[in-house]
């Protein structure tokens, strides 16, 4: 164990990534809305400068040189992404434009799947994108949304999920890491119960895969979605990864080019997997990049990730939890890097204001989980999110400058 902590050097790490050495507000960045979207290492940089340099084409259609690499470079990345996430085939994996993006794309095909009165069920710990398209699947089907309660902790209540399933449960989708809070959910038993009742599962896996590497196989999850930039990658691109019999019983998302066989005025036949839900010419781009992400955070190993972060989280919550009136929403045992606090009596936006005048940048607001803030009767928190290029020193500035917060605004 000592070892594998001496191995990890986040000095070295952290020059890698450029936007670390800059300034704001004339001091040094303090980078700690890594729940939002993460930082890009030079390797990726590169690798985006390198695509609009030397083979920026359209793929999958051309026979000229630099669509032939374009396309090649791109197939390369979807290989990646069906390693890293351990999906069985290839064409089980779809390039989206993120988590959001994915979600829809299951929630419009299982119009045709839901009739009135079947259940879908969702946690209380969702992001708004994990909830909204499917309360629109529920408008268009009569199919009915069922929630599985929180605790003061921030954990779901499993007593309840065991009550609500049943043979009219459809489809159970919950993350498998809050965003809002940072608690760990219990997927493995989410989706072996739903599989029990004969329901399919989404995990929303966004903020998870920055911290653990998934393996869908071993989960037996029906499908799972991410975006890029959570993990080192570029904004605008995702995964839907979905077992191969549930993404052949699906519709098409959208209509387009590179999604179909044969066009023609009177009958048009699609595509296979995956060309039939990759409709338009894609974030080409952003796919290549994507896979040199993920080549990154690799090299770098997801188990001295977790190790780090977890070292990180231990520290900042005892050096927040220092001072008085603060309190942390989320203290399940089971959590990541993310702490989700407020100061009594004082709203987080003018927290979040003051702080970012000393360079430090944390998240303030509902965190796209309204529902939570709800729970707790709160208008939001401050979110101080954790990454493995943070380090202790810059909790440390974290800690002094809630202190000056809160004694310029009591
Ligand atoms: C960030 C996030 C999303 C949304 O991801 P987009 O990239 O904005 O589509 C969904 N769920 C969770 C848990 C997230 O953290």
């Amino acid at each position: 164990m000592q070892k594998e902590i001496v191995m990890f050097d986040v000095h070295k790490i952290r020059e890698d990534f450029p936007i670390l050495k800059r300034t704001v507000n004339g001091k040094p960045l303090v980078y700690f809305d890594n729940a939002a979207t993460s930082q890009t290492p030079q390797v990726v940089i590169d690798a985006i400068i390198d695509y609009y340099s030397n083979y920026n084409a359209n793929i999958h259609r051309g026979v000229h040189t630099l669509s032939q690499e374009a396309t090649d470079a791109y197939e390369v990345a979807r290989k990646k992404v069906q390693q890293h996430f351990n999906a069985k085939h290839t064409h089980e994996v779809i390039l989206t434009s993120g988590t959001t993006h994915s979600i829809n794309i299951i929630a419009t095909g299982f119009t045709n799947v839901l009739s009135k009165g079947d259940e879908i069920i969702v946690s209380a710990l969702e992001h708004h994108s994990n909830i909204v398209p499917w309360q629109m699947l529920c408008e268009r089907t009569g199919a009915v949304l069922k929630v599985i309660p929180m605790n003061e902790e921030g954990e779901l209540v499993m007593q309840v999920y065991d009550e609500l399933l049943s043979d009219k449960t459809k489809l159970v989708f919950t993350n498998h890491i809050s965003n809002a809070l940072g608690t760990i959910n219990p997927i493995e038993e989410i989706i072996d119960k739903a599989h029990k009742v004969g329901a399919a599962v989404l995990i929303d896996g966004a903020q998870s895969c920055p911290h653990i590497k998934p393996d869908v196989q071993a989960l037996d999850v029906d499908f799972y979605v991410a975006s890029a930039h959570k993990l080192c990658g570029p904004t605008g691109v995702g995964l839907l990864y979905g077992k191969e019999e549930w993404l052949n019983k699906l519709p098409p998302y959208q209509g387009g080019g590179e999604m179909i066989d044969q066009v023609t005025f009177e009958k048009t036949t699609y595509a296979g997997l995956p060309h039939k839900f990759e409709a338009g010419t894609p974030n080409i781009c952003g796919g290549i990049a994507f896979g040199v992400a993920l080549d990154y955070m690799n090299s770098i190993g997801f188990d001295h990730i977790a190790a780090y972060e977890d070292e990180l989280l231990q520290y900042g919550t005892q050096k927040l939890l220092e001072i008085e009136g603060l309190r942390i929403y989320g203290t399940s045992k089971k959590k990541t890097s993310v702490i989700s606090f407020n100061l009594e009596n004082i709203h987080p936006y003018d927290v979040g204001t003051i702080v970012d005048k000393l360079g430090i940048a944390v998240r303030t607001g509902h965190h796209c989980a309204q529902p939570i803030m709800d729970f707790y009767k709160i208008p939001g928190t401050i979110r101080a999110s954790f990454s493995f290029y943070n380090t202790k020193a810059e909790i440390d500035a974290l800690v002094e400058a809630i202190k000056k917060a809160k004694a310029m605004l009591s």
